[in-house]
């Protein structure tokens, strides 16, 4: 089986769409539509036509070009079940644990509810690859906007738990913001140190900080770190549950 093929594009001020390309089936998935024209052009450009859009979440920045995306190319759109707000164009509807196939593989389906209550990532186990939508971000997490902190945490562990070598595809780039506040809140984490000097140099020569690995978010990522003692130390909260560190930590950075 060969290995699917990438392409990241950006949309909005700070969105981040994927293409995925299988040279074998010749079928191709997109991650999310949010702007229709930014797809479409993705997909001219690497000459690929889209035959599968998966979609995170109910947000516009993630759906609102779903309908011409559709109707240009007849993709197949798998998403989330109706939770608080239904996506109108969804096929397939997916929940947590289920598995679909593109492409000749399997594509598990995760449940991460937090930021909206019909939160799903997509996880491709044979290419190592996960789509977290808007639950994780590099050194971040989504906000809390349909969820509470125990739900995020109980998410974000989820993603915890797949292989530490996979490549974590997050839908924004708000990883400079997100590299500063955890430096505000773990400045004694080395690998923190030196993942904020690559995040500098990156964006100031314009590049992408996504994707990411699994083992870098973990060894920098404060939201995936609620257990570790030194940041809870600089938290005050060294005996503290994990949820409560949690809550702080999501509190802190909506203050930032
Ligand atoms: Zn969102």
């Amino acid at each position: 089986m060969a290995t699917l093929q990438r392409f990241q594009f950006s949309y909005g001020s700070d969105n981040y769409g994927v293409l995925l390309h299988d040279t074998d089936t010749g079928q191709t998935a997109c991650i999310d539509a949010g702007d229709a024209d930014a797809v479409m052009n993705a997909l001219e450009q690497q000459g690929w036509s889209l035959s599968h859009l998966l979609i995170t979440h109910h947000h516009g920045d993630h759906t609102a070009g779903l309908g011409a995306v559709k109707s240009a190319t007849g993709c197949q759109v798998i998403g989330p079940h109706p939770v608080s707000q239904p996506i109108i164009g969804i096929d397939q509807h997916v929940g947590d644990g289920d598995t679909f196939q593109f492409a000749g593989r399997a594509v598990n389906v995760l449940h991460t509810p937090g930021h909206t209550a019909d939160m799903i990532n997509f996880y491709f186990p044979e290419d190592k690859l996960v789509f977290t939508g808007d639950t994780l971000f590099s050194m971040g997490c989504g906000r809390l906007f349909e969820g509470n902190a125990a739900m995020m945490l109980n998410s974000v562990n989820k993603l915890k738990a797949l292989p530490h070598d996979t490549l974590v595809y997050c839908a924004h780039e708000y990883t400079a913001t997100n590299a500063r506040f955890a430096m505000a809140v773990d400045p004694d984490n080395v690998a923190l140190q030196q993942r904020s000097v690559e995040v500098t140099r990156l964006r100031a020569a314009g590049e992408a900080t996504v994707p990411t690995l699994l083992q870098l978010e973990l060894q920098t990522n404060p939201f995936l770190r609620t257990d570790n003692p030194q940041l809870r130390q600089s938290l005050g909260m060294d005996t503290a549950d994990d949820v409560s560190v949690f809550a702080e930590l999501r509190e802190r950075r909506n203050q930032y």
